[in-house]
């Protein structure tokens, strides 16, 4: 049994990692201020014994003994990373300074949730790890792009510096049940509008592509690279390639839910990717990890725990 720390424990990926590594047997501190998470996300593990919830902000030092961290605490929808930008970047920054100070401290392993985002609007089509991106320093999105990329340096400079058995994984677009209704991405977004028969709003012109990976396969990938005893300390891509136009995600959306809404399309974002899809040779070389999960059986578990939220009014 080990001592796992989970920041942002409560968000929508952090609460299946909670529930995962209390299923393997581990002690978790489940740590998180309630920005964009909820207790209800983890409402079935309060008053298990092995599970402890702490409010805290990572800006702020935080002290336990444990053995592993995985650091995911952030907001990762664009419209909440940008409602506070100076604190996105804090949060990435000296949130991520905090947890490695703590990671020095305790000798323990730490995972960063880094993202797809670090390689911007890419010129590389699919993405692999040792793409350097395409970054816009000054734009809207900066501040999640650059937070997650210089929380990369640092991982990599505590390595270097002090020996901290750090680990990166490059996030893409994940999706499953306990996403945010009011979220703002994507799939939650389509979903609501769908299960409601409200119009569903295409930013641009739909051509625009993303690869959508089911929450348990992203899971699967973390714990596979926190588990890894060789030298690898990543970035590791974790995603499923399988791509599509955010068009006809619009239209699989409507077929599954049996919608009938109509498409709408609104002003794209700045700085909003054309493409993304995830070189993941790495992942299935080093974590003998790919996805399983299809994006139809993904979506429809997807659905159902929407539609069931609606009708509870939550
Ligand atoms: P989420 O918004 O549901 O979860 C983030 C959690 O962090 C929330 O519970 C929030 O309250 C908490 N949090 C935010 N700032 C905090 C702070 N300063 N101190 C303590 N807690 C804080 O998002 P998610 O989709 O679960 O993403 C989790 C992590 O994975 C993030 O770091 C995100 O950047 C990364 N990621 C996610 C995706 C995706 O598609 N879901 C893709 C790439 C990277
Ligand atoms: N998007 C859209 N309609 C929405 C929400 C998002 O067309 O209601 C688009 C968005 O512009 C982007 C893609 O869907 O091109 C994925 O957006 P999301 O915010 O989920 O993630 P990210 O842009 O960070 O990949």
């Amino acid at each position: 049994m080990k001592r796992v720390l989970v920041t942002g424990g409560a968000g929508f990926i952090g609460s299946h990692l909670c529930k995962r590594l209390l299923k393997d047997g581990h002690d978790v501190i489940c740590l998180d201020n309630y920005f964009t998470g909820s207790k209800d996300n983890i409402r079935e593990l309060i008053g298990n014994d092995h599970f402890e919830l702490v409010r805290h902000d990572i800006t702020n030092p935080y002290d336990a003994e444990v053995d592993e961290i995985y650091n995911l605490a952030c907001p990762a929808s664009p419209p909440y990373y940008q409602y506070n930008p100076v604190k996105t970047i804090r949060t990435s920054v000296m949130g991520v300074l905090n947890m490695l100070d703590l990671a020095n401290r305790c000798k323990a392993k730490i995972i960063q949730a880094s993202t797809s985002e670090i390689y911007g609007d890419p010129k590389v089509h699919p993405q692999r790890e040792d793409y350097w991106g395409n970054v816009n320093p000054i734009g809207v999105r900066s501040c999640y792009d650059e937070g997650k990329r210089c929380a990369e340096t640092l991982m990599t400079d505590y390595n270097r510096q002090y020996g901290v058995n750090t680990r990166i994984i490059r996030i893409f677009n994940t999706y499953g049940p306990f996403m945010a209704q009011n979220d703002g991405r994507v799939v939650s977004n389509f979903i609501v509008q769908a299960l409601q028969d409200k119009d569903i709003t295409i930013y641009g012109d739909g051509t625009q592509t993303r690869s959508f990976c089911y929450v348990s396969d992203l899971i699967e990938g973390m714990v596979r690279m926190m588990n890894n005893t060789e030298d690898f300390h990543g970035p590791v891509n974790l995603g499923n390639p399988s791509e599509r136009s955010i068009l006809d995600f619009a239209k699989l959306i409507i077929k599954l839910t049996n919608a009938n809404s109509n498409i709408i399309f609104k002003p794209l974002p700045s700085d909003d990717p054309t493409q993304r899809k995830p070189d993941i040779s790495l992942a299935k070389e080093k974590l003998h990890w790919e996805p399983t999960v299809d994006i139809e059986e993904g979506l429809m578990k997807t659905i159902e725990y929407f539609d069931k939220k609606l009708k509870e009014g939550k």
